[in-house]
């Protein structure tokens, strides 16, 4: 039977398949978090987060080491501090272990690109992202502190900062003190849309960021907006972000994509801790395949428009790669 379209023409091998695939996963794409306690020689593996550890500053500069080996060109630090109080303060010490860590690792690994989480949730006492006036969080109160974080991880040697906490203004307030303080080469990576979402709860284990009362929903998106997005989006390019993310991502991938086709912007998502312990329950399970089901899923992500992959996943995907 002679027939004109025959699509699996192009199937027939891998070698064929290889030269007609559209969307190419590589190590390159992918940013490794990484969570710093204090102290020294600590590597403990987190519960919610297998495969993954809290590290004090020495061993997170092992791990540093070991994901520039594998061709990942970028680690994103989240800390938890010695102490926690009302505004934070922790989160500007220099001696806590984010900028100890970055640091350390900058000092012995210089070409991997170090980009730090800007927040204060993980070092307030209530363990909101910003100040508390009346059991709100108050936005313009917070934003210096936001901005005083920032500039201390550029004093310890981030390259980027990447400013989490979805206080409006937050991106302004640090390029400007940025480019006051001498630090105009230093990117922001914003999350710009980040949606409150139930997909974040392994990592408030493990960066212990859990709120002690109410929840981010006045802060952080509603799940079922769009729109919203990409004003999030546009307002942040405005303020002078030079990279935006879309938060969690396999859920949003609507979102990613959307936004991609609007913006000039690198995009970065971010492949959250619930959708990673989704696929670790299941692979426990003997339910899925996981090197295949992580290459799908982050070739997904990029598929839908992303330039930049957050991800726990990001030391074995290279291998399965
Ligand atoms: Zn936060």
């Amino acid at each position: 039977m002679s027939m004109i379209y025959r699509p699996r023409r192009l199937r027939v091998s891998e070698g064929i398949r290889s030269l007609v695939r559209e969307t190419r996963l590589t190590a390159s794409d992918l940013v490794y978090p990484i969570f710093v306690v204090p102290g020294t020689n600590i590597k403990k593996e987190i519960a919610a987060l297998p495969g993954n550890f809290h590290l004090s500053p020495d061993k997170a500069v092992e791990l540093a080491r070991e994901t520039y080996a594998a061709g990942i060109p970028a680690v994103l630090v989240f800390g938890l501090p010695e102490y926690k109080d009302e505004c934070g303060s922790s989160a500007w010490d220099m001696k806590s272990p984010v900028q100890l860590a970055i640091a350390a690792i900058k000092q012995a690994v210089p070409e991997l690109v170090v980009i730090s989480d800007v927040c204060l949730c993980e070092y307030t006492s209530h363990g909101h992202c910003g100040l508390i006036h009346d059991q709100k969080v108050d936005n313009d109160a917070t934003l210096p502190l936001i901005a005083k974080v920032a500039l201390s991880h550029a004093q310890a040697g981030a390259d980027m900062v990447a400013p989490s906490d979805m206080m409006d203004g937050r991106v302004a307030a640090i390029r400007s003190l940025l480019d006051d303080s001498g630090y105009s080469d230093i990117s922001i990576m914003a999350y710009s849309a980040k949606y409150a979402s139930a997909y974040y709860g392994p990592f408030r284990e493990a960066a212990d960021s859990t709120p002690q009362f109410g929840d981010r929903k006045s802060y952080q998106m509603d799940p079922a907006n769009a729109r919203e997005a990409l004003k999030e989006v546009a307002f942040d390019i405005e303020e002078g972000a030079d990279i935006v993310m879309v938060k969690p991502a396999l859920a949003y991938l609507d979102i990613v994509r959307q936004v991609k086709d609007e913006f000039m912007l690198p995009l970065a998502v971010y492949n959250v801790s619930g959708e990673y312990a989704m696929v670790k329950a299941a692979a426990a399970q003997g339910l899925i395949d996981e090197p295949r089901l992580v290459i799908e899923t982050l070739t997904g992500m990029k598929r839908a428009g992303a330039d930049i992959i957050i991800t726990y996943h990001a030391l074995d995907a290279v291998k399965w790669l």
